[in-house]
């Protein structure tokens, strides 16, 4: 009695998935790359653009619907451009920049958006070596200031103050590090990052050798 029900319905029932599969889609994001294959990617294209092997798969317009592999949290500096330097093409990437890579009420909504509603499980904040914005909060701190950007810096400024080697660059690794953070405890963010499926990952990148490389997390 029980195969006689279940045989007829199942091509309505599996008509019935075709129709609905759209909407769902548009109602909640898809999962996107688990954060491990996602880094992977970007971490493969670096090693082609070091290398000289740039291939920039995708590099074409494209209207589809955008499933990026990660958010890229980087500075503005026209040096370090995300998509060239991951050697990810049109579609791969969303990326939010401003000068000293971290972030405020805007670009957070930005990232929220990726993450909420595009499925991008992967999250990198990504400063480099020479940074004027951070050179220019090293240069400042302690002072009182009205600049967002200085002050989003200025933990980071104030953590490495006195340490050995050059303050810019200690700066630098310790505000991608410490903009991770701040970003993993979003409220957002901050229950997906504990049970793993969300990863932000704090990264530097170098301007003569063009290599990324991931840094601690705080
Ligand atoms: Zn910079």
């Amino acid at each position: 009695m029980r195969t006689k029900l279940t045989r007829p319905l199942a091509p309505i029932v599996f008509l019935a998935i075709l129709a609905f599969a759209p909407v769902a889609r548009c109602a909640a994001a898809a999962p996107g790359l688990p954060p491990a294959t996602a880094l992977q990617q970007l971490l493969d294209g670096n090693a082609r653009y070091t290398t000289d092997k740039a291939a920039r798969p995708g590099s074409r317009p494209s209207a589809a619907a955008q499933h990026p592999a990660a958010v890229i949290l980087s500075c503005a500096d026209s040096r370090v451009p995300p998509e060239i330097l991951f050697d990810q093409g049109v579609g791969a990437l969303f990326v939010v920049r401003d000068a000293g890579n971290t972030f405020d009420r805007l670009a957070l909504e930005s990232i929220e958006y990726a993450v909420a509603h595009l499925g991008t499980r992967l999250i990198v904040v990504l400063g480099h070596d020479q940074c004027g914005a951070v050179k220019a909060a090293v240069d400042q701190y302690p002072k009182p200031t009205d600049s967002v950007m200085l002050k989003n810096i200025y933990p980071a400024v104030g953590k490495t103050h006195g340490k050995p080697g050059d303050p810019v660059s200690n700066a630098v690794s310790e505000n991608a590090i410490l903009t991770a953070a701040r970003l993993a405890h979003e409220p957002a963010f901050a229950a997906r990052v504990a049970d793993g499926d969300l990863k932000i990952v704090p990264a530097r990148y170098n301007l003569a050798t063009g290599a990324v490389t991931l840094l601690p997390p705080e």
